[in-house]
């Protein structure tokens, strides 16, 4: 009998990213296993071109139109199929010639064409944590009514998802995240608002694509998992916490409701994840370095400093709350993201677009799809309005009183 699987073909969307590029890693180690069949990337074309030279994929889609031509005339040899534009996403989306997305797009960009997925029944390997930050309930929703495994990618849901396995039928008390608290850990205010983006840039221990790089610095991106994992698992906001190990070796753990704690633990290596979520349910062997108890000995945990760290306490808030709040603080939280990225605002100035933006956008307890979207809209045009209009206060101030 053979009991080999067939070939599982995976659509990568957003392969040119840091988890793209490690899930080829992990595909080209296990030609047996996997294959490439979509490839997707915005702005990055020459990464695109060689990924598909490489991996002869389907298709492939540069998000950006203006590269259409380059990727299209670089591939005129070959088979691939090439597509061009946001619109496109959707499109291949829904094409039969994949069986498992990962959803590797930053961002609330990922939302549409992973929607589009669960509705052709496409099991996803969820990397993309905003789309359930954005819409949770409707992609859960999506995702149980058209019978798609939702398997995440993230390392912390990864670790819960993992201390699940057999336990279907047992009460779930709390899971506890936990939160390396990123290069900044331990300083206060009057540190973080002269911090610089290249500082910020540079992770303890993952090495990540640069919004999540800085969502980590913020504490955001706990807050976004604290959300995510809401949805992922089912939870009530107040089974979902979060504790500071600046180590990474426990990357996350389940209580019980007998008080037994489960944890999954292992080095920061986000292809440990990635291979689980693709290979699921089965294990593979592989040979990334191994955890070795004689070299990290200690592990420590401590209580995160919302105080300082305020990013954590809105999404907390929002956690809380719920309706379109998270989509909100999202949205905003990417406008700061970007603004502080390119120098326009300093760190600490980011929690408080992401403060006015949660304050300024009316609140919809129960939205639908649309208002999602909408609300997203009215997020992101109040945050860089608001960005827009405190610098220019600021620059008329410094020059009323340089005439002074
Ligand atoms: P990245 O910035 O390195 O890569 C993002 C990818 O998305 C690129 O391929 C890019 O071309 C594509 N992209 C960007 N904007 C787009 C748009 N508007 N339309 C279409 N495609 C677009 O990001 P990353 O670090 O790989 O993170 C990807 C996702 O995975 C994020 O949601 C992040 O929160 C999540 N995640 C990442 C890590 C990590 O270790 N990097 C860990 C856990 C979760
Ligand atoms: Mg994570």
């Amino acid at each position: 009998m053979n009991t080999e699987l067939p070939i599982k073909r995976i659509a990568i969307f957003g392969s040119t990213g840091s988890i793209g590029t490690q899930a080829l890693e992990v595909i080209a180690s296990n030609p047996d296993k996997f294959s490439a069949d979509v490839l997707t990337a915005h702005h990055n074309d020459e990464l695109l071109i060689e990924q598909a030279l490489k991996f002869n994929p389907n298709v492939v889609v540069i998000g950006d139109e203006k590269k259409y031509s380059k990727v299209k005339d670089a591939l005129a040899a070959t088979d691939v199929k090439v597509f061009g534009g946001e619109k496109a996403l959707e499109e291949v989306a829904a094409m039969d010639c994949y069986d498992l997305m990962l959803a590797a797009i930053v961002g609330y960009a990922g939302l549409k064409p992973t929607l589009k997925a669960i509705e052709n029944g496409k099991a996803i390997a969820l990397a993309n944590k905003e789309t359930l930050v954005v819409a949770g309930d409707i992609i859960m929703k999506k995702a149980v009514e058209n019978r798609v495994p939702i398997i995440p990618v993230d390392s912390e849901h990864s670790a819960i998802f993992q201390c699940l396995v057999g336990e279907t039928r047992n009460k779930i008390e709390k899971i506890i995240l936990t939160a390396s608290g990123g290069p900044f850990i331990g300083r206060k205010p009057n540190y973080l608002v002269n911090v610089k983006r290249e500082h910020a840039l540079q992770h303890p221990n993952w090495s990540m694509g640069a919004k999540i790089t800085i969502d980590s610095a913020t504490l955001m991106n706990k807050g976004l998992e604290m959300i995510e994992a809401k949805w992922l698992f089912n939870l009530k906001p107040e089974q979902v916490q979060v504790v500071i190990h600046p180590q990474s070796i426990i990357h996350s753990m389940v209580q019980f409701e007998d008080g037994s704690l489960k944890a999954q633990m292992g080095l920061p290596d986000m292809k440990l994840p990635i291979q689980y979520a693709l290979a699921f349910p089965k294990r593979i062997p592989n040979n990334f370095p191994r955890y070795d108890f004689k070299k990290v000995s200690t592990l420590t945990f401590e209580e995160p400093d919302v105080k300082t760290f305020r990013n954590l306490a809105l999404a907390q808030d929002a956690l809380f709350k719920g309706g379109n709040l998270p989509c909100i603080m999202n949205a905003a939280n990417e406008i700061a993201v970007f603004a502080f990225l390119r120098n326009r605002i300093n760190f600490l100035d980011m929690t408080n677009v992401i403060e006015k933006t949660m304050e300024q956008v009316p609140f919809i307890e129960h939205p639908t799809l649309e208002e999602y979207f909408d609300s997203d809209g009215e997020a992101r045009n109040f945050a860089s309005f608001f960005i827009l209009s405190s610098s220019f206060r600021f620059r008329l101030m410094a020059a009323i009183n340089g005439l002074r």
